[in-house]
């Protein structure tokens, strides 16, 4: 019975987080999970979205179930946030667009539309990858193994060990890419990259499969952020793009994100459809209703929507300054005459240090500053005013 299971072991990024709560040190710095906070390390509730929830309010929203497949002005707004309201695939049909319980969720419904309809295919992920990437496939028994990505020496992208790994992989695999800000490493491809690698997907008969979970957050642009997903898709390639609004409109509770399928016709897209809302049914019947309104409200709103620009272009300026001082103090502090200018070439929320494991813990039982163990740290977690005890911590764990 139960006394034979046995012990999980504490999830490695949201097991951060506990142990930083249980900690009493004032010193200490959460900069585990990938969570905005404003210069003060306060959560941050965007103006847009208080504003949306009092429309919503006023309209007196009920709270019947939605269909399977997610409130249907959502699930138009969120595909053409991705594409561009005027891009081909959406003017013809072609995107089976299902909400999904956030980035994570669209993830799961998306592994069990493969193993289903592609058994035995097997999905490539980068090395590293958020790593809850392989508990997705695990659990949906989809096969997965890694391409090669982040080259230590560097502290950059392996973009000749990415390449020739996809060129190696069965011909059909799925390709997992993230859209922009690659989680953990903040290291993308260049705009020409992209067009290699969608080139050798394309001569592989691979299918690429977008994480998009910091769409306008990388950069500020909604646009320049959505390049890679809409460059495959000009492409003709069949492909498939999760969707996340926790980081960009911050409903990291709500659970709110979607799945898209771009398919070669728009009766495929069709097919694809019920079958997501066939999976999604016996896992959790339909989707819960109050993000999706948050998110129809804003998108689909001119006043709205140009508010939220602003309030990402502030979150995302916040962290790209927290990001310089870091470097600025790193670069002063440090007497070793190391070069610390990868951390500026990375972009997004997170920053990789480089710092290994054993490095990793020394920041965190010495100096009280909470992060994964690979090295990762949110940047969003750090204030202006934090970044020199920040650098100390680092240099002092990489040296000793
Ligand atoms: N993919 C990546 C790469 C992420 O970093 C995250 C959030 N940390 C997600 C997906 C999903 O997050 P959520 O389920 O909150 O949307």
């Amino acid at each position: 019975r139960f006394e034979g299971v046995t012990m999980a072991p504490p999830d490695p990024i949201l097991g951060v987080s506990e142990a930083f709560r249980a900690d009493t040190n004032d010193a200490k710095l959460n900069l585990g999970v990938g969570a905005y906070r404003t210069e003060e390390l306060q959560p941050y509730v965007l103006n847009v979205v208080k504003k949306a929830e009092n429309l919503m309010l006023e309209r007196g929203e009920n709270k019947e179930y939605l269909p399977i497949e997610g409130l249907a002005a959502f699930n138009k707004v969120t595909a053409e946030l991705l594409f561009g309201a005027d891009n081909p695939v959406i003017r013809e049909g072609r995107v089976a667009t299902v909400q999904g319980l956030s980035g994570t969720g669209s993830l799961r419904l998306a592994a069990a539309l493969i193993e289903r309809y592609f058994p035995g295919s097997k999905v490539l992920i980068s090395s590293p990858t958020w790593g809850n990437h392989k508990n997705i496939f695990n659990d949906a028994k989809v096969p997965w193994s890694e391409y090669r990505y982040y080259d230590p020496k560097t502290v950059g992208l392996d973009f000749d060990g990415m390449i020739s790994d996809i060129k190696a992989a069965p011909a059909g695999s799925f390709v997992l890419l993230h859209g922009c800000a690659h989680n953990p490493t903040g290291i993308d491809p260049t705009p020409e990259q992209w067009e290699k690698i969608a080139d050798v997907i394309q001569e592989k008969n691979h299918i690429p499969f977008f994480d998009v979970a910091y769409q306008g957050f990388a950069s500020g642009s909604l646009d320049a952020d959505a390049s890679s997903v809409r460059l495959f898709a000009a492409c003709g390639l069949e492909l498939l793009v999760a969707q996340s609004y926790s980081k960009n409109l911050g409903l990291y509770a709500e659970r709110i994100g979607a799945i898209n399928v771009v398919c070669s016709s728009s009766d495929a897209a069709a097919r694809v459809k019920s079958q997501l809302k066939r999976l999604a049914r016996p896992m959790y019947s339909n989707p819960p209703v109050h993000g999706a309104r948050i998110v129809a409200n804003v998108v689909g709103d001119p006043a709205l929507f140009n508010e939220w620009r602003e309030e990402m272009e502030l979150m995302a300026g916040r962290i790209k300054n927290v990001r310089q001082k870091l470097f600025d103090s790193l670069s002063a502090k440090d007497k070793s005459g190391k070069d610390w200018s990868f951390i500026l070439k990375q972009i997004g929320m997170f920053s990789f240090t480089g710092l290994n494991k054993a490095q990793s813990e020394n920041m965190t039982n010495k100096w009280h500053v909470y992060m994964t163990k690979d090295g990762r740290i949110s940047l969003a977690g750090l204030s202006l005013a934090k970044c020199e005890y920040l650098a100390d911590a680092i240099i002092d764990s990489y040296h000793n």
